[in-house]
């Protein structure tokens, strides 16, 4: 995809001899018309207007993506980088933008694409992607759970996740007109039996959940799945590109 933004970028170039000076940002190309020898962390984000915090040059740095760069139909919603969270803290500040690892950001533009043909209305929301390890352990020390019980919803900084690795993505439904979320019958990190696929039947027995909720949340498997994630059984919105043992052959943590 480079090379073909590169020889685009020839071709416009040779198309307009005149202008010496034309860049890729000058056509528009933003930052992925860079060469990949180039450092990105070093490069003039300033046409795009772009404000880099400390922590999107880190995941640059590290190889991984915008999102939005490479689905710009996608919205963000960073609850880590809000006070709207579990433990009610912002950990990420001014960061605005969720990362992942090249090659998930190209399985989540697949799910993307099944999405547009099951419901054009519908986008993705992405509530997290890649997570530091230095933010992992500010999720495990406030989850109020026993220690025994938090890896179902966290995983272990000592022993690091798939978010860490930047090959798991925290998404929902959202309608594109209003940018609201569909109802999934809980909020993001809603940590009991109503968030789990693996419950669902029994909540829908219960009371807990609607047979509408579980209908949005299929949607969102299907898609996902379909491009080749997995789900998880405690948590609707998570899913995995990866097995923890591929992702740790693969790629590294971020600190
Ligand atoms: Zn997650």
């Amino acid at each position: 995809m480079r090379y073909l933004v590169l020889l685009l970028v020839v071709a416009m170039a040779c198309q307009q001899p005149k202008d010496d000076d034309i860049s890729a940002e000058d056509l528009g190309l933003g930052k992925f018309g860079v060469p990949e020898e180039e450092d990105a962390a070093s490069y003039d984000f300033s046409l795009e207007d772009q404000i880099l915090t400390e922590w999107d040059r880190r995941f640059l740095d590290a190889g991984l993506v915008n999102i939005q760069e490479v689905i710009p139909e996608v919205l963000v919603d960073l609850k880590y980088s809000s006070t709207d969270n579990f433990f009610g803290k912002d950990v990420y500040g001014d960061l605005e933008n969720a990362y992942l690892q090249p090659e998930v950001a190209e399985m989540l533009k697949t799910a993307y694409s099944l999405l547009q043909q099951k419901d054009p209305d519908l986008t993705f929301l992405i509530y997290d992607g890649v997570r530091p390890l230095a933010v992992q352990q500010v999720l495990w020390d406030n989850l109020q759970k026993p220690d025994s019980l938090k890896p179902l919803y966290v995983a272990d900084p000592k022993v690091g996740g798939l978010h860490n690795f930047g090959v798991a993505v925290d998404l929902t439904l959202a309608e594109k007109s209003s940018g609201e979320p569909l109802d999934m019958g809980t909020k993001y990190d809603y940590f009991g039996y109503a968030a789990y696929p693996d419950r669902e039947d029994q909540m829908i027995r219960e009371g807990k959940i609607t047979q509408k909720h579980v209908e949005n949340r299929k949607l969102l498997r299907e898609v996902m799945l379909g491009a080749g994630f997995q789900g998880i059984g405690s948590e609707w919105w998570h899913f995995n590109a990866f097995s923890r043992q591929d992702a740790g052959k693969k790629f590294e943590m971020i600190p």
